[in-house]
């Protein structure tokens, strides 16, 4: 990491309300390599209860596996003084921890006290905190009802939701508002589309839609988290891999996480096939299985 870079990392630290940090004891490299970890977190996300049982409450020790591990860089004190300077210049001994976090995602918990989500857009301001400022139109923040019993997390923004500056409002966003709509009426569940609140991983259009980058979604994470605490909804619905991955620290894709609940600092989480894939004709098996995640997650949280 150059310390030019440190500085960035520092400062979208500092946006957030942190005001001093420290430098841990120095991490030999090899304590910090992926592999070990990714296993610990492929466990600590196995399902917690079958299909069709209520999820476990929050107090149960996997639960408490579930949630992510204290930042690599923690707030000390509200003090103002001093900023960068407590960790320069000793770039070294920070990088373990920033790759290690890179490479398992995890949404750093760092929510400032009374946050609401206009507090958490004011902080996204005209956000450069990541390449992807660079070619995005709008920043997608997130739309729906703020008291959503249910919150859909999606990946990132395409190229309409990029123009209008709301998220799922294109190709995937018309089927994921179809779905919704049509499985509710069918279940005899009174809700419409913006009863929920829809929002993604990343705020800004990646690419040519590629998926989101780790560093990507560990700085936009910082703001997921806060729109996730501050909805505090019954139940999330992940939509794909990045949004799995955001929630659960998880490498494991969705065939494997669906169909039981998780849990996100406790609350419910269902995890579904992401609207972009199910457009693929060849997915109609997926389909099927995204209707019954509806329909369970659905029940849940209205019945
Ligand atoms: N795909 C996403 O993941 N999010 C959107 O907002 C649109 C498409």
């Amino acid at each position: 990491m150059t310390p030019e870079q440190l500085e960035q990392y520092l400062g979208f630290y500092q946006d957030l309300g942190v005001k001093n940090v420290y430098r841990r004891a120095p991490v030999p490299l090899a304590a910090a390599e992926p592999p070990a970890q990714a296993v610990q977190v492929a466990q600590a996300v196995e399902p917690i209860v079958q299909a069709g049982q209520p999820p476990v409450p929050a107090d149960q020790p996997l639960a408490k596996a579930l949630q992510p591990p204290a930042p690599a860089v923690q707030p000390m004190s509200q003090s103002l003084e001093p900023k960068v300077r407590a960790v320069e210049p000793k770039v070294q001994t920070v990088e373990p921890m920033v790759r290690a976090a890179a490479e398992i995602i995890k949404l750093p918990s760092l929510a400032p006290p009374d946050d609401t989500l206009a507090k958490i857009r004011e902080d996204i301001g005209d956000c450069q905190r990541c390449g992807l400022c660079k070619q995005r139109t709008n920043i997608v923040f997130g739309s729906g009802n703020e008291n959503a019993r249910l919150v859909f997390v999606g990946e990132g923004p395409g190229a309409d939701e990029d123009a209008q500056g709301l998220p799922f409002v294109g190709r995937a966003g018309q089927l994921l508002t179809q779905m919704i709509e049509n499985t509710a009426a069918k279940e005899g569940i009174p809700i419409r589309r913006p009863d929920v609140y829809i929002c993604n991983v990343v705020k800004c259009r990646p690419p040519e839609n590629r998926a989101p980058l780790p560093e990507e979604m560990e700085i936009c994470g910082q703001f997921l988290f806060r729109q996730l605490m501050v909805l505090r909804p019954k139940a999330i619905c992940a939509m794909g891999s990045t949004a799995a991955k955001a929630l659960l620290a998880t490498k494991e894709g969705v065939t494997r996480l669906r169909g039981n609940w998780h849990q996100w600092h406790g609350i419910p989480v269902i995890v579904t096939f992401h609207p972009s894939y199910l457009l693929r004709q060849y997915n109609q098996e997926a389909k099927r299985d995204a209707w019954e995640d509806l329909k369970k997650v659905l029940h849940f949280v209205y019945d």
